[in-house]
């Protein structure tokens, strides 16, 4: 990541804007980043997250934020990409007043920037950050918000499933593939229901007990390995990376015996050269942000008034945009991961310009 020998500039370059918002009282040490403001304001949620150092905090917020900025364009929103950090352990610095000084902060850019959910935060959090502030979305229901995301996450992911199938196989569909999810968190669980609604066979991990438990109660075919390592190794058809990123490392790419990778983590190539490593071995790698932005979507219909349907129908898009992503990419002759860049830099120049046109007041 980028070193402090770069200065403070040269360190977020490319970003246009970086908040850095303290309240000593409260304990409230967070950062904003806004990454591009090109397609309409910076949407991304706010990680709550005990990093190890100051710095640790600024590079994942700017790479965070650049990350917001690709899936937004590509999903088709008119979003610009943002995200934000609180430096704390959720479990015991996050209170009132610390959520409700950073809900001030972010009113303070004006709309600039729209919040929603991340790692440590959730939607009662919202709902405390939306009492001193108007750009929050991922609110609960009952306050006119979204809920939770990681409903339209999974259907969005197992859309892009479809679209790997359809690739790979030649026709959009699981029934009689075995898909190995590993983390079958907020996301995990409901994409099991899709898979097995579609005919797959599942097989399942997870580092928490109780997770796998709730899924076999209700699902008592799904198979269960002892870990991550156990499922890169089993004879699935298709890997779906549904807890941490960095997981698709060169040992993964090597074993793994799945013909495809599609899955809701974040960032989950440990490095760019692990993407050589999978082409080589005709493994398709679905682009994570292509494939994960149903949370997002979700959480920027609320903006309007919510609609599940209406941000339903968007995510079902990624099965499209998924096909766009492959199709550009056997154009190009560059893998998935390029040519979803390439598609979402085009958006982002091709709408953007679209703003030096001037309108009357
Ligand atoms: P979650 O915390 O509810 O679930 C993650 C699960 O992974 C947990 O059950 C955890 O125990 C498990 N896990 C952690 N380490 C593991 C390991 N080494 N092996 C196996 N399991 C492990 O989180 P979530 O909301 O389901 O999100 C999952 C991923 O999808 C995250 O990377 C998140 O950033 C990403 N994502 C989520 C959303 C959303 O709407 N929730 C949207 C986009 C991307």
């Amino acid at each position: 990541m980028a070193g402090s020998s770069q200065g403070v500039f040269g360190r977020h370059a490319g970003h246009e804007q970086v908040v850095f918002c303290h309240d000593a009282p409260s304990g409230l040490r967070a950062i904003i980043a806004i990454y591009s403001t090109a397609l309409g304001p910076g949407l991304g949620g706010t990680r709550f997250y005990p990093y190890a150092s100051e710095d640790d905090a600024l590079d994942d917020v700017l790479s965070l934020s650049k990350g917001m900025t690709y899936k937004n364009a590509l999903a088709g929103l008119d979003h610009g990409g943002g995200k934000a950090v609180i430096i704390g352990d959720p479990a015991t610095d996050k209170t009132e007043p610390l959520l409700r000084a950073y809900g001030r902060f972010v009113q303070s850019l004006n709309g600039r920037y729209i919040t929603a959910c991340d790692v440590g935060t959730y939607v009662e959090d919202m709902d405390v950050v939306a009492r001193e502030c108007r750009f929050v979305t991922g609110r609960s229901p009952e306050n006119g918000g979204a809920g939770d995301s990681s409903v339209l996450t999974a259907y969005g992911v197992f859309q892009g499933m479809r679209a790997c199938a359809e690739q790979v196989w030649g026709t959009p569909s699981l029934t009689g593939r075995r898909v190995g999810v590993s983390g079958v968190g907020k996301v995990g669980k409901h994409l099991v229901e899709h898979l097995l609604d579609d005919g797959a066979d599942v097989t399942v991990t997870d580092i928490r007990p109780e997770a796998v438990a709730t899924v076999q109660s209700r699902h008592p075919a799904v198979e269960v390995v002892d870990d991550n390592d156990a499922l890169v190794r089993a004879d699935i058809d298709l890997y779906a990376p549904c807890a941490l990123g960095g997981v698709l490392t060169d040992r993964v790419a090597e074993t793994l015996r799945a013909a495809i990778i599609c899955g809701a983590a974040n960032n989950q190539l440990a490095h760019a050269g692990v993407v050589k490593v999978l082409t080589d071995r005709g493994i398709l790698y679905a682009p994570d942000y292509v494939v994960n932005s149903g949370g997002v979507i979700q959480v920027a219909d609320e903006i309007g008034g919510f609609s599940f349907d209406r941000a339903k129908r968007k995510a079902a898009g990624i099965f499209a945009t998924t096909q766009r992503v492959f199709q550009l990419s056997a154009k190009e002759g560059v893998p998935p991961a390029v040519a979803a860049d390439q598609l979402a830099e085009r958006r982002i120049l091709e709408v953007g310009r679209l703003r030096q046109v001037w309108l009357p007041p």
